[in-house]
């Protein structure tokens, strides 16, 4: 084919589809203008999930009856005037192409009053067949005082993609169109907690925020309305500040209650998403995350947002900072409060699994080689047994000690809670942190229990190659094991915190566990001290410490009060005493009122 132009119109068209793909994105353009005008009250409708009609109401400064045309052309802004101004950018918008990309996919209407009281309301609107721009024409006075302002901004959008049919065809769903809407304007609104949002779909209330505090917005959004406790922290470096809010107990299937937001603006980028992960890694179950907001105040110099068509992600000059302040705060608030987990309310058992502390290398070098529990250790007097216990286990003292409810769970009276503590799940953790303190000094052999008869566990002699390498992870694990045979290897000795019970099984799965790693050659951190190797993958140490710690606890063991007292005690003592290493957590609590709610003595 011969280089032609592209008419206007496809040009437009071609262009517009790097903006906008579904209604959210017209719907998170035209918020972003409102905010930008100044707007505290912002209402959205929509017909048949934004397809047929998207119309946002604001009451903000409005525009000028000479600037409407140019606000529908593209690269046309009020925001920006030289390239150094994104260097101080302050506002969501600043590319002066949204209203023009929308009116080159939609009928779009245009209709706007600004502040002065002489001014009148006055409509333009663009034909998306001609891109014919209609003129300004003075609107009657029913339009007017919405939203308790006389001035500002009307706009519709309508017949999303209809005169696109490739486009057409990838909208979803009109509820899945309105619930990728709500998203997007939750976000927005948790940015502007001062701002009053509503949304309205086919005369349906979906949304209705008041104008309210942060914590309030987070409660309602982040939370769901759902009374868990709410933790916060701030970090600060040079140029960035930032505040978190986890909503503690709050565990989901999905990262839609992960939520970013940078000067105002928010993104769903990758790279903070993972900076927000990080301190809950190792101690969420495989497919669960936290609920938590991150605010972000970042010097605009330190960023780039003029990276992405949609401005949903941006680029850090030091990602870094980035990364330790996330560690600061929310590794901090993990580490504060744990993650005892809450029953929430008697109806969202779904969500009542608990979170997810981080994970820190370098365990607690108190636990040493301690057996577990296993019998009553007498004579500790209860104040001992109180002594440097993390605060929010410092209740659960032999005296509270009530019983073994279900042959799994000790149950304290603690004041105004009832304290349920899974005893396999904490057995898991403590002998993980034991594992895993021993490991990290590499006392190895010394510290592994000899077994009177040697056990052999099977594998495919065809691995042989690949488990050879493979072995000396084992050894600072505190196991003795060579290859004894074709396929076979010899155990000679366990660690401690291993009993004998199912021994062979459980072994056997050690092998599979040690062959399915990944042997990555890789991380800084294995470089500095070359010849330690694999365990210094921290990640790969975890897994299969976890593998080694998933043992078959006997089922019903019956703990006396200060045995019970002992698990407190050495759970305390874990870097993470809040879930086992598979992140099923340790503790709950169960407040007095909810036990008051089920017997209805509250009203
Ligand atoms: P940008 O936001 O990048 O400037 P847009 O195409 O979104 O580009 O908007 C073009 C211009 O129209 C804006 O710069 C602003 O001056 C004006 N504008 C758009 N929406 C509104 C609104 N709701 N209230 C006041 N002014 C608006
Ligand atoms: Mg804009």
């Amino acid at each position: 084919m011969r280089i032609e132009r592209l008419s206007p119109r496809v040009a437009e068209q071609i262009a517009a589809g790097e903006v906008i793909e579904r209604p959210a994105a017209v719907v998170k353009e035209l918020l972003e203008n409102s905010l930008d005008a100044g707007a505290t009250e912002v209402a959205v409708t929509l017909r048949d999930g934004g397809k047929a009609l998207i119309e946002v109401i604001d009451n903000g400064h409005g525009i000028n009856v000479q600037d409407l045309p140019l606000a529908l052309a593209r690269h046309a802004t009020s925001k920006l005037r030289s390239i150094e101004d994104l260097e101080s950018l302050r506002t969501l918008g600043f590319r002066g192409e949204a209203l023009a990309s929308i009116g080159a996919v939609s009928r779009l209407t245009v209709l706007s009053r600004p502040p002065d009281s002489a001014a009148q309301a006055h409509s333009i609107s663009l034909d998306h067949s001609t891109l014919e721009l209609s003129q300004a024409h003075p609107e009657p006075a029913t339009f007017g005082h919405f939203l308790g302002s006389p001035h500002g901004t009307r706009i519709r959008s309508e017949g999303l993609f209809s005169q696109i049919p490739a486009r057409l065809k990838f909208l979803k769903s009109a509820g899945s169109e309105l619930s990728a809407v709500r998203e997007w304007m939750e976000r927005l609104a948790l940015a502007h907690p001062a701002v009053g949002f509503r949304l309205y779909s086919d005369d349906k209330t979906v949304l209705n925020l008041r104008p309210q505090s942060q914590e309030q917005r987070v409660r309602e959004i982040v939370a769901e309305g759902e009374d868990f406790p709410i933790r916060t922290a701030e970090s600060q470096a040079p140029g960035l500040k930032l505040k978190v809010y986890w909503v503690q107990g709050m565990s989901l299937a999905h990262t839609r209650n992960l939520i970013q937001l940078v000067n105002g603006r928010a993104l769903r980028d990758r790279l903070i998403q993972q900076a927000m992960l990080g301190p809950f890694r190792q101690a969420l179950l495989p497919g669960k995350f936290p609920a938590a907001c991150a605010f972000l105040e970042v010097d605009p110099r330190e960023i780039d947002v003029n990276v992405h068509p949609t401005k949903t992600e941006i680029r850090f000059l030091e990602s870094r900072k980035l990364f330790s302040g996330f560690d600061q705060a929310l590794g901090g608030l993990v580490r504060d409060h744990g993650s005892i987990s809450y029953v929430a309310s008697p109806l969202s058992s779904d969500v009542r699994t608990a979170p997810q502390p981080g994970f820190i290398l370098g365990a607690s070098e108190t636990l040493g080689s301690q057996p577990p529990i296993q019998s009553p250790s007498l004579g500790l007097e209860e104040k001992s047994i109180n002594q440097g216990l993390h605060p929010a286990l410092a209740g659960f003292t032999p005296s509270q000690f009530l019983g073994v409810l279900f042959r799994t769970y000790l149950a304290f009276d603690i004041g105004d809670e009832l304290g349920l503590v899974d005893q396999h799940a904490a057995h898991e953790r403590i002998r993980f942190e034991a594992l895993k303190a021993r490991a990290l000094k590499r006392a190895s052999s010394k510290d592994s229990q000899a077994l009177l008869i040697p056990e052999v566990a099977r594998f495919d002699p065809s691995q042989q190659s690949e488990l050879e390498p493979r072995l000396s992870l084992l050894s600072q694990l505190g196991f003795e094991a060579e290859i004894f045979g074709p396929g076979q290897l010899l155990f000679r000795a366990i660690p401690p915190e291993w009993t004998t019970n199912d021994l062979r099984v459980r072994l056997k799965n050690l092998i599979d566990r040690l062959l399915s790693l990944e042997l990555a050659v890789e991380s800084s951190r294995t470089q500095t001290q070359t010849g330690e190797s694999l365990l210094l993958d921290e990640k790969l140490f975890e897994k299969l410490a976890s593998e080694a710690c998933r043992s078959s606890i006997r089922a019903g063991d019956r703990l006396e009060a200060w045995g019970a007292a002992t698990l407190i005690q050495q759970l305390s003592r874990c870097e993470h005493p809040w879930n086992c290493p598979h992140g099923r957590p340790t503790v709950t609590r169960v407040p007095r009122a909810r036990f008051e709610e089920w017997f209805q003595r509250t009203v």
